[in-house]
């Protein structure tokens, strides 16, 4: 691909490379006599970086606002918080996907290891899902459920089938916040108790009930969000204060040392003492349920004592509580392992609340619970102008059968544990990654001071690392209570060279953080 570009003498055209970086890869010529100019000004990838994988699919070139234009209205017409979560310092500016790759408006191409937040599963614009969304597009936008369609009830019967009985009943919104307001609801009407239980440190969503729900400062507002909403300590065992080398489910351990006997796990059980202080101190005798995420997400993709939910559901029934799986980011194959994030636990909860890679990034929610929950949730009338919206379900659908096709579930399972083994020799190699853990494609790596303190990388440093890889071409999240843990959740397609370029990327990344020091 050539594309002339003006130099000193306007002479020059640009070579453009299909690498990692096709701005800094130009050489120009002389226009025609193949003579060279110049060197591109601009820096050069160091030597010992791999190229990025190839593609070959080709962006359209980008044809709008500036930039400047693009943030100034932004900065004016846009509610100031749309500034506060634009992720990097050089903001990363979007034009075009395909897959697992990502373009900008100068058509730069990105791996995209975070999916939207962990939202595009099969891939951007993957051109099943897209073909569908297009029939569906031509054939009817809109109507909603006081009539009735084929959309809405192929869907609910095909995601109903993917879940183990007694979950068969779906209701479907617009969001995963939707969904789990809606399953607090059906669980206080269910059970006609009014208190919930979460962990510190999950998040549930933005709307005033999901943020009572979501135990993470930094998504709280000073207005009374919480009544009846309450937390137990999370059981995280790098982070929190018991822990040790076989506690969790993942190809990789903490580097704390354990000394529990083969099948026990202390930690388990000191986690699990703080729940029953919560139950002995907290709240009424009796509580309306229990939400977890089986992985945390936004947390860091923290994870618990291999019997943790299961024996907290237990105790949750006993108190005449329901068990809540939030599957918003661990749903649809990405822990590898199993379908449904709550699998990996041995547990069946009462209730599944869904969103996010549901349908690749449409908008789209769901809860999925029993029959017997949700005949209580018939005591009012309930309606929602999108929920169930055609165009959603046929995207959904189709999302489903691309899961299968595709085979993402199996190469979540197969990339996801090649790519944490691997960090984990990078967790060996650098004092400052802590922790490197996760299932299937829902990975964090946690960055801290020294391994000793396990004190938190402090922002400014994370935000070195985090530029950095951006810069050298790939886009990775971040979370955790402190801003301390990196997040590896791309859309599932993702293959091990796209594993190894970032692995590459990310020492690099670090290296010169340390270097800089
Ligand atoms: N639950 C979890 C686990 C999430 O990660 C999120 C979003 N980050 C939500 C609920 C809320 O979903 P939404 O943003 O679609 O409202």
């Amino acid at each position: 691909m050539y594309k002339v570009l003006s130099c000193r003498n306007r002479q020059c055209l640009l070579g453009i490379t299909d690498s990692w970086n096709a701005v800094d890869v130009l050489v120009k010529f002389h226009r025609g006599s193949g003579v060279l100019c110049q060197k591109s000004a601009v820096k050069h990838p160091p030597p010992e970086l791999p190229e990025m994988p190839l593609c070959d699919f080709r962006p359209e070139p980008y044809q709008g606002m500036s930039k400047e234009r693009l943030l100034e209205i932004r900065k004016h017409s846009c509610n100031p918080m749309t500034m506060k979560v634009t992720y990097y310092k050089k903001p990363v500016f979007i034009n075009q996907g395909y897959m697992q790759w990502l373009w900008d408006v100068d058509g730069r191409r990105y791996l995209d290891l975070f999916a939207g937040v962990a939202t595009v599963s099969v891939g951007h614009c993957h051109p099943k899902v897209t073909e569908a969304a297009e029939k569906q597009l031509k054939r009817l936008w809109h109507t909603t459920p006081i009539y009735v369609y084929p959309q809405m009830q192929e869907y609910a019967e095909k995601l109903a089938s993917l879940l183990p009985d007694p979950l068969k009943v779906v209701y479907l919104t617009n969001s995963g916040s939707e969904a789990n307001d809606l399953a607090v609801l059906m669980a206080r009407l269910y059970t006609g108790n009014f208190d919930v239980i979460t962990l510190r440190g999950s998040y549930h969503g933005g709307s005033p009930q999901a943020t009572g729900l979501t135990s993470n400062a930094a998504y709280k507002y000073p207005i009374a969000s919480s009544l009846g909403c309450h937390n137990t300590m999370c059981p995280d065992v790098f982070r929190g204060p018991w822990g040790g080398s076989h506690c969790r489910d993942s190809p990789v351990q903490t580097i704390r040392e354990c000394s529990c006997s083969p099948g026990h796990c202390q930690a388990n059980d000191k986690y699990i003492d703080q729940l029953k202080d919560v139950f002995a101190t907290t709240v009424p005798t009796r509580i309306a349920a229990f939400f977890g995420e089986p992985i945390q997400g936004v947390g860091g993709a923290v994870q618990y004592p291999k019997k943790f939910l299961k024996e907290t559901y237990q105790l949750v029934r006993e108190k005449g509580g329901v068990c809540i799986a939030d599957e918003v980011q661990t749903g649809f194959g990405r822990t590898g392992s199993h379908f449904w994030g709550f699998q990996g636990h041995d547990v069946i909860p009462d209730m599944v609340t869904m969103a996010k890679g549901i349908a690749n990034g449409f908008p789209m929610g769901a809860v999925v619970t029993t029959a017997e929950i949700a005949s209580s949730f018939a005591k009012g009338v309930h309606f929602n102008t999108f929920g169930g919206n055609p165009l959603a379900c046929a995207i959904a659908s189709s999302v489903l059968d691309t899961i299968k096709e595709d085979r993402t579930q199996e190469n979540s399972s197969d990339v996801g544990t090649y790519l944490m083994t691997e960090l984990a020799k990078l967790r060996d190699k650098y004092e400052i990654i802590g922790d490197v853990r996760g299932k299937g494609l829902q990975i964090g790596v946690e960055m801290v001071k020294d391994k000793a303190s396990r004190d938190p990388l402090p922002p400014e440093a994370m935000a070195e690392i985090f530029e950095d890889t951006k810069d050298m071409g790939v886009l990775i999240g971040k979370g955790g209570v402190y801003g301390q843990t990196f997040r590896i959740k791309p859309p599932m397609c993702i293959t091990k060279d796209d594993a190894d370029f970032f692995l590459a990327i990310f020492n690099q990344a670090v290296l010169n953080y340390i270097e800089r020091r």
